[in-house]
């Protein structure tokens, strides 16, 4: 028996944080947007997660955060004793006093860390909490034995990354034997870039603020299903590995959901009951 009732009805709340994330993200319209699919549910934005912090966790949540940067894209090897001036760095950046970005954090620690960060009645299955941030995912892939980089975790928060959205998936096979060629010949790559154009994500895009409601979705949906993802190409729930496919599932494709999907959003957004 299957019974589905309102988010609300559920006592089911979301929380959208955020850490370091560029202007052209409007969470705000994430979290409308959220409401208007969902039906009736609470919504918060709770701005960083780490706001509020007592300036000794500062310290040590700087700590942990300097000891999960990836090294090295092929060793699962962590720093134990991160550097001073790493420390200090990620105490800057924990307090929001600085912006900057590149390297990568692995996913899962990160993911970890935030749990624990957040307070015991947050912790809940009727709390969904989605972070984002500007940080670099990337989650180690025990097959390949090499890190990736992700455009988000799903977890307890579920972290959804800018630059991840940006750099994790692929550009088309045309652009990376361009790019070969341009660094060849030691060419401006702003010409090659020019070139493609649109066709991916890019730093400074203004389509960020409607591709990361799909990714809102998904973190949504692992949340009330344990599944994040749909098979089908034209959904926001799909895990798209290229540019061209997430682009496609989160602005182009002619419907924002599949059949199945729609219908389970439908059914939450009019709190129907169905056994
Ligand atoms: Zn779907």
């Amino acid at each position: 028996m299957l019974r589905i009732s309102s988010l609300s009805g559920l006592g089911v709340k979301i929380i959208l944080y955020d850490e370091g994330i560029p202007e052209e993200l409007a969470l705000v319209e994430v979290a409308g947007y959220l409401g208007e699919k969902l039906g009736k549910v609470a919504i918060e934005l709770a701005g960083s997660p780490w706001h509020g912090l007592a300036l000794a966790d500062v310290s040590a949540y700087a700590q942990r955060m300097a000891s999960v940067k990836v090294q090295q894209v092929n060793s699962k090897e962590v720093v134990t004793a991160p550097l001073y001036a790493e420390i200090e760095y990620e105490k800057r950046r924990l307090l929001g006093k600085t912006r900057s970005f590149g390297v990568p954090y692995d996913g899962f620690q990160l993911v970890k860390m935030l749990f624990d960060l957040m307070p015991a009645e947050a912790r809940g299955a009727e709390t969904i909490n989605i972070v984002f941030t500007n940080r670099l995912l990337a989650t180690w892939d025990s097959y390949n034995k090499r890190y990736h980089l992700r455009t988000s975790v799903y977890g307890i928060p579920s972290i959804i990354s800018t630059t991840g959205l940006i750099e994790a998936p692929a550009r088309s096979r045309d652009y990376y034997l361009l790019k070969q060629q341009y660094e060849m010949l030691g060419k401006d790559l702003t010409e090659l870039n020019d070139h493609f154009r649109g066709s991916f994500l890019d730093y400074g895009d203004k389509r960020l603020t409607d591709v990361a409601r799909g990714y809102a979705m998904q973190a949504v949906f692992f949340s009330l299903t344990g599944q994040p993802f749909c098979e089908d190409k034209g959904c926001k729930l799909y895990n798209a590995h290229w540019q061209a496919e997430m682009l496609y599932a989160q602005l182009e494709s002619s419907y924002e959901f599949c059949p199945k999907h729609a219908r389970i959003l439908q059914d939450l957004a009019s709190g129907q009951q169905k056994s």
